[in-house]
């Protein structure tokens, strides 16, 4: 019989600097967090919400504790809530609380609402051994068991490991025949102009521009003329024209028309989900959905099975308790999840926070150790799952990193590469590209190509060498063998484990010795840590990204590039040899060769290639240039080389390497994606510098940076202004008396800003440094205002959970970096005034260095203004989401240069006013009543 029982234990939450307890017996206190601590220690271990974080602003390390989020992860796999007491009442459909006290008072009310669903959980394929397994993970610890099995109505169940063995019951994927090119039919101006009318439905809101931008969009995907020269569409559409729906409407119907697929993409995995969501209008069948569309990301955002398994397996009985837990969470989450992604994907991204990246996210294929068809779970593999769904889907919804990767690889998974492409955010294709043309030779790099070959050396980690993940394609050819013991032998000329305590010392004798010599890879990256530290102007204690220049290079690194030029070259050699003696195979055993082992040469050839083969090259090609003559300062480079020490606060370097970027990437973008694609469409609300006074120019500058003048034909250039009113929704102030460089100073504007706005706020911040200080001055003193303050860097959450909870949590501010100026998208009021620390010029490195002086015209200083003028577009893009949202922005350098204004849209007038009236503007005007 199913009870409801729950554990006789207090509630907490805790807030800045104060916590609410509510007991057992119903009494209610509201204490400082150190005094809710000392309180704590004599209870029984607590209900709460998020433990890692609760504990944090407690002030304690660790407890005991009954974690809701842990329940709600069982209860409700693969649905999504954001991790506080609020987050949690919203998606169990209650009456949010305000604050901490009515928060504390509810956690019992919705632990009740969660078992009362396992009352109702019926025998589902989900809940079929939920008991088994809840008691499972109690034996491990966890404290949820009992009352989750009395729940189940099986309060004596017995321990079993069935439901932790999840690829049992998952289904297969089941393999198509190759499939036929698509067609080239095009998509008229009028045929999207009607799709996106039957996708909006009859009583959507009119919005003429979305239409406009439709039918623009439509020219992206006319058939080609002539080999290498794609149609390129250039549109930009204002915040509020409704783009996504807008390109959908002609990729979708092209995809249709022609059989064939489009790959939309986009720049973080945040925003492939928010593209998918929008997709649910056009095919809001999930079984239709789910075939038409499919969400593709890189190998290592999905759970592997194996590694699931071997997490599972470690010792003989089984999985350490303290992964138990975890694994048996993430087992229901496998059983209903869309897709097995467990990055960005329907598997909440706090269940990290609470157990460990590394346990939760080293369950993914993160180091290319796949062995594909010797694998036994193959055919339930959710990567496998997803590329072959990727083959057959209407719309793809990637990333930019993915697509480029893609291309320049001729196909990664598969060989497959799309003839059309949608990039939404097309304002980061320069910075996407930046990343994925450039090369790096670093410590890291280059010890992680030698655990790929050679495994873990020492210690229990699961990962095998390559010789474990082909033997069965190598035994009994000893063609195969002998290159395969040569390279890797070869290999321990890369750094061994241990090559970062080596590095830094200035011991004569280095680890890892090949033969008695020094291991030429760690002697090359000591030498260049020494040439950084020698050149970099910043002191001992700096940390960070310290960067110098590859030239004149410093005393001995021409010498130890060269040995590890020839190094390289030994280990090259034998592993093209074992992969062309591979890929034979295929062709002398294709009679008798089962798809199996066909299949898995194939992968193990991509893998030699693209993990070990093109980085050897890329760098030998990197440090031959190392020994040519000196780069002219007044020349033109097409690359650029630097050396790069990675340390962090507190003195700690985690890497050191020779970095190798383009000095233009939209080069081999261009090259590699667009040249031998048939139609793009790049698009966002931000692809021109408003302040280029001359239109053409500011064309051509969004041109230039995506690639455009590298094609044969110009681009099609479309723009759509936004339908807000800002005159009427914004505000925009300058504030010139606070100095940003006294901390008091700049807290203080905060602080008074964040309460005259009564919370929505978010902070940005050029440093950490300042945001962790700006923080522990203002916290304590919003939080007794009402208002909860999170921050990056300071809580222990991901970005991607602190803007869930920022959105979620309506008076709630959030402090942030870069990533939150562009990963932010909240309408509503959760989100009504940004404070902006400084402006956000371009980082002063040694690649803006050279892109400066030479992609600028001769004109540097317009450069470096162009590239803040969009950031600040950006930003103040996130303000204002739909017709009825009011903001307020406000920049906190009063020395803030004028002509960097136009960057704000038409109709908003920034004032230039002491922090005193800035507050005062800002309560009036987000108190008044908007505009009927
Ligand atoms: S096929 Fe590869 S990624 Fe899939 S479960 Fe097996 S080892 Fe993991």
């Amino acid at each position: 019989m199913a009870r409801i029982l729950l554990p006789d234990a207090p509630s907490v939450v805790a807030g800045q600097g104060r916590a609410a307890i509510f007991s057992a017996a119903g009494e209610l206190l509201l204490l400082s967090s150190a005094a809710a601590a000392d309180c704590l220690r004599a209870l029984p271990p607590p209900l709460l919400v998020h433990a890692p974080a609760t504990c944090r602003r407690l002030g304690i390390r660790a407890m005991p504790a009954f974690d809701l989020l842990e329940l709600f992860a069982f209860v409700l796999p693969a649905r999504a809530a954001a991790p506080t007491p609020r987050g949690l009442a919203l998606a169990l459909d209650f009456d949010p609380p305000v604050g901490l006290e009515a928060e504390a008072a509810l956690l019992p009310d919705l632990a009740a609402a969660l078992l009362h669903r396992l009352t109702q959980a019926g025998e589902t394929a989900l809940n079929r051994d939920a008991a088994g397994l809840a008691a499972r993970m109690g034996q491990a610890g966890w404290g949820w068991a009992p009352f989750v099995t009395a729940a189940l109505g099986r309060p004596d169940a017995a321990p079993s490991g069935e439901a932790l063995r999840v690829w049992k019951h998952l289904p297969e994927w089941e393999d198509t025949g190759p499939l036929p090119p698509p067609a080239s039919l095009p998509v008229a101006e009028a045929e999207a102009r009607s799709r996106l009318a039957a996708m909006l439905g009859p009583d959507a809101e009119q919005r003429p521009g979305q239409a406009d931008y439709a039918g623009a969009a439509a020219a992206a995907f006319a058939p080609r003329e002539s080999k290498g020269d794609p149609h390129l569409v250039l549109a930009e559409a204002g915040t509020g024209t409704g783009k996504t729906l807008g390109y959908l409407a002609p990729a979708s119907l092209w995809a249709e028309k022609n059989h064939g697929g489009v790959w939309i993409s986009t720049f973080t995995r945040h925003l492939q989900r928010q593209i998918d969501g929008e997709l649910a209008r056009l095919f809001p069948e999930p079984s239709v959905r789910r075939r038409r569309v499919v969400v593709r990301k890189g190998r290592e955002n999905y759970l592997c099975l194996l590694n699931f398994e071997d997490a599972l397996t470690p010792g003989r009985s089984g999985p350490a308790p303290a992964t138990t837990i975890p694994l048996g969470l993430v087992a229901r989450w496998a059983l209903v999840t869309d897709d097995g992604d467990i990055q960005g994907g329907d598997l909440p991204g706090w269940l990290s926070e609470l157990f460990g990246t590394a346990t939760i996210l080293g369950l993914a294929d993160r180091r290319g150790e796949c062995i594909h068809a010797a694998c036994p779970h193959w055919r339930r593999c959710f990567v496998e799952h997803t590329i072959r769904r990727a083959r057959t889907a209407q719309l793809v919804v990637a990333n930019h990193a993915l697509v480029m990767t893609q291309a320049a690889w001729g196909g990664l998974d598969d060989s497959v590469v799309p003839s059309r492409y949608v990039f939404d955010e097309g304002h980061h294709v320069f910075d996407a590209a930046d990343s994925a043309f450039a090369a790096e030779l670093s410590g890291r790099e280059t010890a992680e190509m030698r655990r790929w070959l050679l495994g873990a050396e020492g210690g229990r980690s699961r990962a095998r060498g390559l010789q474990r993940r082909i033997e069965e394609l190598v035994a009994a050819h000893p063609l195969l063998e002998t290159p395969l013991e040569a390279a890797l032998q070869a290999a321990r000329a890369l750094p061994a484990p241990g090559w970062h305590s080596r590095i830094g010392t200035d011991l004569p004798e280095l680890g890892g010795t090949v033969a008695g010599r020094a291991n030429p890879t760690e002697a090359y990256l000591r030498l260049i840590r020494h040439q950084v530290l020698a050149r970099i102007a910043q002191d001992d204690s700096a940390w960070g990204s310290l960067e110098c220049d590859a030239f004149p290079l410093g005393p001995g690194v021409g010498e130890a590039a060269d040995n590890l030029a020839r190094a390289l070259s030994r280990l090259a050699g034998p592993i093209a040899t074992l992969r062309e003696r591979l890929l034979g195979r295929l062709d002398e055993e294709a009679e008798d060769m089962d798809t199996a082992t066909r299949n898995r040469i194939e992968a193990t050839g991509r893998s030699l290639n693209r993990r070990v083969l093109a980085p050897l090259s890329a760098w030998q090609n990197m440090l031959r240039t190392l020994a040519e003559v000196e780069p002219d300062p007044g020349v033109r480079p097409h690359q650029i080389l630097f050396l790069r020490l990675d340390r962090l606060e507190g003195g700690r370097e985690v890497d050191i390497g020779l970095h190798r970027h383009w000095l233009d990437p939209t080069i081999p973008f261009a090259a590699t994606l667009a040249v031998p694609a048939q139609g793009l469409l790049v698009t966002s609300a931000t692809l021109r510098d408003a302040g280029d006074a001359d239109p053409e120019g500011a064309w051509e500058s969004a041109e230039a940076r995506i690639g455009a003048p590298h094609l044969p034909s110009p681009a099609i250039r479309a723009a759509v202004a936004s339908p807000f009113d800002y005159a009427s929704q914004t505000r925009a102030f300058i504030v010139t008396d606070v100095f940003g460089g006294d901390l008091a100073q700049l807290a203080a504007a905060y602080r008074a800003l964040f309460i005259a706005a009564g919370g929505g706020a978010l902070g940005l911040f050029t440093a950490i440094r300042r945001l962790q200080a700006v923080h522990a001055r203002i916290a304590p003193e919003l939080e007794a205002a009402g208002i909860p303050l999170f921050a990056q860097h300071v809580d222990a959450m991901g970005n991607a959970t602190l803007v869930d909870i920022f959105r979620t949590e309506e008076e709630s501010c959030l402090l942030g970096t870069d990533a939150m100026r562009d990963g932010v998208d909240v309408p509503g009021r959760a989100l009504r005034l940004v404070v902006f620390e400084k402006v956000p010029w371009p980082r002063p490195d040694i690649l803006h260095r050279e892109r400066r002086v030479h992609l600028s015209h001769g004109d540097p200083k317009a450069y470096d203004d162009r590239i803040a003028r969009l950031r600040l577009r950006q930003a103040f893009g996130r303000l204002i989401r739909r017709a009825t949202d009011r903001g307020v922005f406000v920049l906190l350098d009063r020395q803030t240069p004028s002509r960097l204004l136009s960057a704000f849209p038409a109709g908003v007038t920034v004032r230039r006013v002491g922090l005193a009236e800035a507050v005062r503007q800002t309560r009036a005007f987000l108190a008044a009543a908007p505009p009927a």
